[in-house]
């Protein structure tokens, strides 16, 4: 296929409002390309050039892109910026500009999606000094070669701004749609992604293999599994009602979540949103090659500092002072870290996703030699709340987060967030005590002192899987410090989008819309409901419609913008509503 023909496609999807048109027009391109064409196509959708964990960047800045329409149009370099800064939208730029430029190409056969995929990954891959001029030089010859349509998308992508509108769901049922006939087959496919956390792998095992290799999917070493998530609930004896009157119960640590793969000598450990970590644990590397006892091994833990002369955990403000990309070395002397491990994937060759949980910890202590820094999660088994609620009080008492319950007949759930592993934290009772993680859907400007900032809250929603929805909860104004607004406001101006995006759900309209990439984590006092919003909507009695919202909400955590969780990985509708059901039993029993 040629690019001038995804480009077509593109625009014709940054013009639809529904999601269900976005899932068609997506399956068509699809089925309009060759089998080799489909991996690269969904890196492109995607808005990157390989799964994250691959670690490939573009490394350019908006003022090389700017250099790179500059060079290939013959417009003085300030033009550019002006025009940029006229349409706020480097792509619109682009475009505009090569649609008056002299050296504008009128066909638009040439430039096949192979080759300019080929060409965005040797930008990327162009390193070293001089490698400046290199990569806008190819971006250049890229634009050079462009009609105006393609210019567009061409400028967009290495600033990650493509911004279609397409979460991975859409992705998957896409692919169903093209490759199967209709949308059932999306859960498969899911299946696949979560086992591999490659899109682009699994668009091109179905175009090329069809379902049934999906179906035959397995764990792969080095390419990491999507991680488990927990449920929450408010007291040990609904716990163990959910686990059908027994439970595992596992201390909470917070800190970095790993996931190690080892082969041999080597060692690959990545983070809960799949990015390579490993050159941030040299200690973990040197533990998991002298600790564990086999050869092949894929296995989930959580990482954090740990105070010898105390014998005491660090708070994750100590822990995290270990996310660093100079003095490394230095640092691992300084904060020591223990890896809690909590459950195997993969061992030798046998995938260990299906064992039962009971099964995958028995394998996992026993191949875990009793070194200093590998150590296996403290673990009961209980039926009896009273003991759940003893080991929940000794965690927090030894300054840990909470528990973690999980079901022992369950299978490793990747990618999902289901009622086999439940979280309960500290106090439940009174005050909402658990965060939410919300996605900024918008933006307001500020009134007064804040209109110095430009800022004056933010619009925040939470995501609704089952609609792959994100629905409003919440207006934010306060928690903020003078530097995180400065932040905000610089940060969500670049996804600045002027019509509400499509996968946003809102009945209110904030001064800016902003597309949904950010998370921000937020305290709130109580969950009410309200018109105002469209978090979990649905008919009341009176016949007017409400969803849910948060009373007294406020920006929690140091830094503004949370960047270990995507928008998809924000808290669900679905909890929202149990939290709110919890809250409501809560406060009947007081
Ligand atoms: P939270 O903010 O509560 O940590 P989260 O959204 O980051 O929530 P959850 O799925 O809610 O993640 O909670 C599970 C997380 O707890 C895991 O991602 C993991 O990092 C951490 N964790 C710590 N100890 C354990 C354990 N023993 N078993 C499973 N997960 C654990």
């Amino acid at each position: 296929m040629l690019f001038s023909k995804l480009s077509e496609y593109y625009d014709r999807l940054s013009s639809i409002a529904s999601r269900l048109s976005m899932i068609e027009v997506m399956a068509e391109i699809f089925k309009d390309a060759s089998a080799n064409e489909v991996r690269p196509i969904v890196y492109i959708t995607q808005g990157v050039l390989s799964p994250s964990f691959e670690g490939i960047e573009f490394g350019m800045a908006e003022k090389m892109v700017q250099e790179s329409v500059a060079l290939a149009t013959g417009v003085p370099k300030e033009e550019v910026e002006r025009e940029y800064r006229k349409l706020g939208d480097m792509g619109l730029a682009a475009e505009s500009i090569k649609k008056r430029s002299r050296l504008k190409r009128m066909t638009s056969d040439r430039l096949t999606i192979m080759e300019f995929y080929n060409k965005m990954l040797k930008i990327a891959e162009t390193s070293g000094s001089g490698s400046k001029d290199a990569k806008i030089k190819l971006l250049a010859s890229v634009m050079a070669e462009a009609t105006p349509e393609e210019a567009k998308y061409a400028a967009k992508y290495p600033m990650d701004a493509l911004r279609l509108g397409l979460g991975d769901a859409t992705i998957l049922e896409a692919l169903s749609v093209a490759y199967c006939g209709g949308r059932e087959s999306k859960d498969k496919l899911e299946n696949a992604y979560n086992l591999c956390s490659d899109l682009g792998l699994v668009g091109e095992t179905i175009a090329k293999k069809g379902i049934s290799a999906i179906e035959k999917f397995k764990v792969t070493i080095f390419k990491p599994i999507r991680p488990a998530l927990a449920e929450r609930l408010p007291t040990a004896e609904q716990i163990l009602e959910k686990m059908h009157g027994e439970s595992a119960v596992e201390h909470k640590y917070d800190g970095f979540r790993c996931q190690i793969h080892k082969d041999g000598k080597k060692v690959k450990i990545f983070s809960r949103r799949l990015e390579n970590t490993t050159e941030m644990f040299p200690d973990i590397v040197e533990a998991v090659i002298n600790e564990v006892k086999v050869d092949r091994v894929i296995l989930d833990g959580e990482a954090l500092a740990y105070s010898e002369e105390t014998d005491e955990f660090l708070p994750f403000q100590k822990t995290i002072q270990r996310k660093r990309k100079h003095g490394i070395k230095e640092k691992a002397i300084a904060l020591p870290l223990h890896l809690f491990v909590f459950d195997i994937m993969l061992l030798g060759n046998k995938d260990m996703m299906d064992a039962p949980y009971i099964e995958r910890r028995k394998a996992l202590t026993e191949l875990l030699k009793h070194g200093s820094i590998l150590r296996p999660s403290t673990m009961i088994i209980t039926t009896k709340p009273k003991e759940l609620e003893e080991f929940f009080e000794d965690a927090i008492e030894n300054g840990l987060e909470g528990i973690v319950a999980k079901d022992p007949q369950a299978k490793y759930v990747a990618g999902a967030r289901k009622f086999s592993w439940i979280k309960l934290k500290r106090s439940y009772k009174g005050e909402l005590s658990d965060t939410l993680d919300l996605v900024i859907v918008g933006y307001y400007i500020g009134k007064g002192m804040r209109s110095e900032f430009g800022f004056g809250g933010l619009l925040c929603a939470t995501y609704n899987e089952k609609r792959d929805m994100f629905e409003t909860i919440s207006r934010i104004g306060s928690g903020f410090t003078e530097e995180q607004m400065v932040e905000l406001r610089k940060t969500l101006e670049k996804v600045a989008v002027k019509e509400k995006p499509v996968r946003v759900d809102a009945v209110i309209k904030p001064d800016f819309w902003v597309y949904p990439k950010y998370v921000v984590t937020i305290k709130a006092d109580e969950i009410t409901r309200s018109p105002t919003h469209t978090c979990g909507r649905s008919q009341e009695k009176s016949g007017i419609e409400t969803g849910f919202a948060l009373r007294f909400p406020r920006l929690v955590g140091e830094s503004a913008i949370r960047s270990d969780k995507s928008p998809e990985e924000a808290t669900t509708t679905k909890e929202v509503s149990e939290m709110y059901k919890n809250q409501k039993r809560v406060s009947l029993k007081e």
